[in-house]
């Protein structure tokens, strides 16, 4: 049954853990309706809508592969289903393989490919028609492309990619009064982040950038919410380096 609203309406993408999570929770804390999407952690994703709702915001549970246009599309009209209308959309789901481009096998080249950049390209194509009128997009992009870090070459190709489709996207939704922006996150302290990784190495990441500690997701999420409220709105095709000053 549709749940029309009066609060602007916000589909974040993998928003059942990690950065996606704290992303719904701050953007329901600034009174959006959330639509939390998620691709296998369902009772993750449920709690998180369910904490909303006990704090007296809206928010509904969606599972979809943002990799399968089909799905895509119908993540949007499922968010539209449940809040009525989407006004925010926030391109977050995201995976990560670190590995030389040489040992990147065509799995791991293809997953990164398949959800960081045709994933979002399917969440822009559905908005095109379907997010509201001054609405908000927000892609999540990654500072590895300013660093050039070895092992991450597939990984900051899939996001260059979402670099380009922010930029663009921007000026091809002239006249709807949306802005379309990307967040390229330093290293945040998430399963993403830390899998794979020693604590030796950990500590390296956490000590490059001038703050001397590794991101947290309430540091990006404040990052999105600008972008999404009042505030943000003169800010339109530019990509957002929130990384501490590493780059
Ligand atoms: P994370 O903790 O691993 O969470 C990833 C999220 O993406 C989960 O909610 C996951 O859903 C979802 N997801 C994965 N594949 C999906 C698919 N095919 N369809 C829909 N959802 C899918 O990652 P994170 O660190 O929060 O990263 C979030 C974003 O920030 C990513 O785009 C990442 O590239 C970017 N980023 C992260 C860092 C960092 O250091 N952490 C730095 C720069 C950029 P399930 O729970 O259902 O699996």
């Amino acid at each position: 049954m549709t749940q029309q609203t009066s609060r602007r309406v916000a589909l974040v993408t993998g928003g059942s853990r990690g950065i996606g999570a704290a992303i719904a929770l701050r953007l329901a804390r600034d009174g959006h309706a959330v639509a939390i999407n998620y691709a296998s952690s369902s009772a993750a994703a449920e709690a998180l809508a369910a904490q909303i709702r006990q704090a007296g915001g809206q928010a509904a549970a969606l599972r979809a592969d943002v990799s399968d246009p089909a799905q895509a599309n119908a993540l949007f009209e499922a968010a539209e289903a449940a809040l009525g209308r989407v006004d925010v959309l926030v391109n977050n789901a995201g995976v990560l393989h670190v590995q030389p481009l040489a040992q990147t096998s065509d799995e791991q080249y293809e997953q990164m490919f398949n959800i960081n950049t045709r994933g979002t390209f399917n969440m822009l194509r559905a908005a095109a028609t379907r997010l509201a009128d001054d609405g908000r997009v927000i892609n999540l992009s990654s500072t590895t492309i300013a660093l050039n870090l070895p092992g991450y070459a597939a990984y900051i190709g899939s996001k260059a990619a979402v670099e380009g489709f922010t930029r663009v996207f921007a000026k091809e939704l002239r006249g709807r009064r949306v802005t379309v922006n990307a967040v390229a996150p330093g290293p945040v302290a998430t399963e993403l982040f830390m899998t794979g990784k020693s604590a030796e190495l950990i500590e390296h990441y956490a000590r490059l950038p001038p703050l001397e500690r590794l991101g947290q997701p309430d540091d990006i999420a404040g990052v999105v919410a600008f972008l999404a409220g009042p505030d943000g709105g003169w800010v339109n095709g530019q990509v957002l380096r929130a990384n501490g000053g590493v780059a």
